[in-house]
């Protein structure tokens, strides 16, 4: 069946039922608006992420439920970043008439999976025809009590720099996909399968250990500069302590080219953050506790934001900014 014998009305009527509305939506998706109820003391974050096909995502390389779930999980990544409580979602879809209501169908189960994961609720959205390409925008509220989240103007010089996981598989998996070659299952997870840290991120704000936090979509690199230059300071970081997957390594050895995609390479989802010299073990209990692998990879310094890499030798050397710019494809 395809989408035109539904209609908008009958895609969003579809929609409403797959979507249980709790007890904190006042009002949820059937109103003009969405009238929700926060918790008393607490601020409202909100996050959006705008996908296009053939500029975000091919469907020859992904299947559908898998891209409902990466929209949303690259969204709740936001939240986690800020250290707060994912919560809403709206979900703004375009689609040419003529799609298969199955790919919706299939769309729509990864994106409510990914959402009631992380207790996030449908409460929004809007609905259009597209002339071409699937557009989807996914917004997600959530919040944090007031003066707790963490933004990217925090770190201090001495605070050490950490990440989550492990860096540039994603970047990896989709830099062989372009090359014609099938990514080992382990890589192409991480590229179409992200998880976003929301618990992590939630503790680092609660027990108040993060000094300045982003979540890496860009690249390693050039989203650590976002903290250095916001919290105008410079930093530091040690190549030989970039936390490296077992397939990452093996397949990037001897290929400076591949090898650098942990420090470029984007769509790693993984936490990147600041932390006083005095929180520093905290953290790592906190790590044992979760069972997620955090890595001190470098160290804040003063300065005005610039990054520094030492690789083996002993002279760190300045390193550019680099980063995805949609209107500017050099990457420069
Ligand atoms: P309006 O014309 O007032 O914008 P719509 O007909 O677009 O209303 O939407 C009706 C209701 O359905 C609204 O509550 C809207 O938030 C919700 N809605 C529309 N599209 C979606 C969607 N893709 N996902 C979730 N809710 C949606
Ligand atoms: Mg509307």
């Amino acid at each position: 069946m395809k989408l035109a014998e539904l209609g908008e009305f009958g895609l969003i009527e579809r929609i409403r039922h797959q979507a249980p509305q709790g007890p904190d939506v006042f009002r949820g998706i059937g109103d003009d608006a969405a009238e929700l109820i926060l918790p008393a003391g607490h601020h409202l974050l909100t996050s959006t992420d705008l996908l296009i096909e053939n500029v975000h995502f091919r469907r020859d390389w992904t299947d559908c439920e898998s891209l409902g779930h990466k929209a949303v999980a690259v969204n709740l990544s936001d939240i986690a970043a800020m250290g707060a409580t994912p919560r809403y979602l709206y979900l703004g879809l375009a689609f040419p008439s003529d799609t298969e209501l199955d790919e919706i169908t299939a769309f729509l189960k990864g994106a409510l999976d990914e959402a009631k994961r992380y207790n996030v609720t449908l409460v929004g959205g809007d609905t259009c025809h597209s002339p071409g390409p699937w557009l989807i925008s996914v917004t997600i509220e959530g919040s944090a009590l007031a003066n707790q989240s963490i933004g990217r103007s925090g770190a201090r010089p001495g605070d050490l720099i950490m990440v989550s996981g492990t860096v540039g598989d994603s970047a990896l998996a989709l830099a062989l996909l372009c090359d014609g070659k099938r990514p080992e299952p382990s890589l192409l997870a991480r590229h179409h399968r992200p998880t976003p840290h929301v618990e992590l991120g939630r503790q680092l704000s609660e027990r108040r250990l993060a000094s300045a936090m982003i979540d890496i979509s860009d690249g390693l690199a050039g989203d650590l500069v976002h903290i250095l230059q916001a919290s105008k300071v410079d930093g530091l970081i040690e190549e030989v302590k970039l936390p490296l997957s077992e397939a990452f390594r093996r397949i990037t050895e001897g290929q400076p080219a591949l090898r650098e995609l942990a420090l470029y390479g984007g769509e790693d989802y993984e936490l990147l953050f600041t932390v006083p010299p005095d929180c520093a073990t905290k953290v790592a209990d906190l790590c044992t506790e979760g069972q997620l692998k955090v890595t001190t990879i470098g160290v804040v310094g003063k300065g005005s934001g610039e990054l520094s890499l030492r690789d083996g030798s002993a002279v760190a050397r300045r390193i550019p900014v680099r980063g995805y710019d949609h209107f500017c494809r050099s990457r420069e």
